[in-house]
């Protein structure tokens, strides 16, 4: 049987055995390398961690000429760079940081066949001084990685990435290979279609990251919760906390180191110097937290992050899923941990009606915002409902919070109908707009300012929902708008709208179930339909 075996194929083998010092190829890598080697196309869809790269250096060294990595973010090529000469191979990035010496030091070496592995950005590829310098040497394979950037639906957009497709044109006969962490159905097929791929063979591995446990709390006083979070589970161990904001970023690190919890900051308004400062302490001190934007994580190769912590309710599940992927890389027991507000659904709403993106953008980004409410909201196990978000169907993890605690649904119809009622007169009688506060307090029966200058005391529903606080009134609305009964509407102001779906609950021929019953569930019904 050995002796079938093309001689490629076991130069593959010794490969990762003796220079990588790995014993054994993972999951799909075997497939995915051979059908590279072979010199066909692919898509390879893997989870963060699960080792995409050795899917396009393998191949890469095995087959004639040198492989081109392309490749976003400057950090992310110089970690790879560094690490693969550490295992000696000739690697090299060509990129803006480098000084005009060292590009040309690397050109020349490139122009002889010294460079086995040459890691570039994409803007820089498609230069006419790139390309002609790529010409000089036979090409083994090009990798594009983080393939997603190249979908307009995906979260993380970079237009230079429809440039690739040029690839295809001036070399027909090199293999390409797109690897992605992300991966909707949608987004796969975007990546063929704009890479101009031609039959390329979609290798698809399990998406599941099984040591990571999975849990979502409603907010109440978040840096409270997050601190006991992880000084209850977490304490002394590295994590990354993502914020929605710059400002958040600092505010709650300050918090935490004030709280004995070692924290920096990370984000995008901070110089470059101290960035690459925090992030160097990040990478080599093990009981650090990171608070940052999303703007950190990408490459970051850390495998004993313990746990991912986001403050903010993330505006999709794609971009979730890939910032919890960071944690447990290492394949130990690691946490991602969320809280989410009423007040999230309405700042990201704000944030996608005010851009001026083309309304089919956003009308998809209103519909990740909904699915990832979904999300937060679902009673359903953690992992089933990201699995199956990604097209991948498992079972009941007993690794989440809604297992561990299979949550009793309550009838909350009279509830329901309370909220829904109070819009529906709100808009049948005035012009004016008014928020979730503002029908909260009219449940409540506060006479504030506004409410009386309405004269929306006068309202049936004013002062019926006092059996609840104003948390437990945010939470069913959470849950109504995560259910589709409700919508907000934004014209600079966030107002909250029936759905069609309000209207067979507000006529009492529906019910409505929630999770989390608050403690005081038991309601007088009084006749406030419409
Ligand atoms: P990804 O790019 O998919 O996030 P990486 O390629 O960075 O993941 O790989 C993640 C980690 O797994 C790395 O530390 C890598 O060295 C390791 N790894 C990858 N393939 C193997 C293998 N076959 N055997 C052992 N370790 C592996
Ligand atoms: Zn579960």
């Amino acid at each position: 049987n050995s002796e079938e075996a093309p001689t490629q194929v076991s130069h593959a083998v010794r490969i990762l055995q003796e220079k990588f010092g790995y014993r054994g190829f993972r999951g799909n890598q075997q497939d995915i390398i051979n059908h590279l080697i072979d010199g066909k196309d692919a898509v390879v869809l893997m989870p963060t961690g699960a080792g995409k790269s050795l899917c396009y250096q393998i191949p890469a060294l095995v087959r004639p000429g040198s492989g081109v990595v392309i490749s976003p973010l400057i950090a992310l090529m110089q970690d790879q760079v560094q690490a693969l000469q550490g295992l000696g191979i000739r690697a090299a990035c060509l990129n803006s940081s480098m000084t005009w010496e060292q590009i040309q030091d690397t050109e020349n070496a490139w122009s002889r066949g010294y460079i086995d592995l040459l890691y570039i950005a994409p803007e820089r590829l498609l230069t006419t001084r790139a390309l002609n310098l790529l010409k000089k040497v036979p090409i083994s394979l090009f990798a594009i990685d983080e393939a997603h950037c190249v979908s307009q639906w995906g979260h993380d957009f970079r237009p230079e990435y429809l440039g690739l497709n040029e690839l295809a044109r001036l070399w027909p006969t090199v293999p390409r290979v797109a690897l992605t962490a992300t991966a909707t159905l949608e987004t796969r097929q975007d990546i063929a279609d704009r890479l101009a791929f031609n039959q390329a063979k979609y290798f698809v591995s399990s998406f599941d990251r099984p040591n990571i446990r999975y849990e979502v709390v409603e907010k109440d006083n978040v840096r409270t919760q997050l601190m006991h979070f992880i000084s209850e589970n977490h304490h002394g161990e590295s994590g990354i906390v993502y914020c929605l904001t710059r400002k958040k970023c600092e505010v709650i690190a300050e918090f935490l180191n004030k709280q004995g919890i070692k924290a920096l900051a990370y984000h995008a308004g901070l110089d470059a110097q101290t960035r690459a400062k925090h992030q160097q302490q990040f990478l080599y001190e093990d009981d650090l937290v990171m608070v940052a934007t999303i703007a950190f994580g990408m490459g970051i190769n850390k495998p004993d992050v313990r746990f991912v912590a986001h403050v903010d309710m993330p505006k999709s599940i794609e971009g979730y899923y890939q910032e919890t992927g960071r944690a447990g890389r290492d394949g130990l027991p690691a946490t991602a941990w969320m809280a989410f507000g009423l007040q999230d659904v309405l700042q990201h709403r704000k944030m996608i009606e005010s851009s001026n993106a083309e309304e089919v953008f956003k009308q998809r980004a209103r519909e990740q915002l909904q699915a990832m409410l979904s999300y937060c909201e679902s009673s359903l196990c953690r992992r089933v409902a990201l699995l199956a978000y990604f097209g991948q169907s498992s079972h009941a993890c007993g690794n989440c919070d809604s297992c561990d605690r299979p949550m009793s649904t309550w009838n909350a119809t009279i509830a329901a109908q309370k909220i829904l009622s109070t819009i529906y007169w709100l808009y049948r009688r005035y012009e004016q707009r008014f928020g979730a506060k503002y029908i909260i307090d009219i449940l409540l029966g506060k006479h504030t300012d506004r409410i009386d200058e309405f004269a929306h005391y006068k309202l049936s529903t004013f002062g019926i929902g006092k059996e609840y606080d104003e948390a437990t009134w945010q939470s069913i609305m959470l849950q109504l708008m995560a259910q589709g009964y409700l919508n907000v509407d934004i014209e600079g102001y966030s107002t909250l709208t029936l759905t069609p779906k309000s209207v067979p609950v507000l006529k009492g021929q529906e019910s409505v179930f929630m999770i989390q019953a608050p403690s005081n569930t038991s309601q007088k019904s009084r006749n406030i339909m419409p």
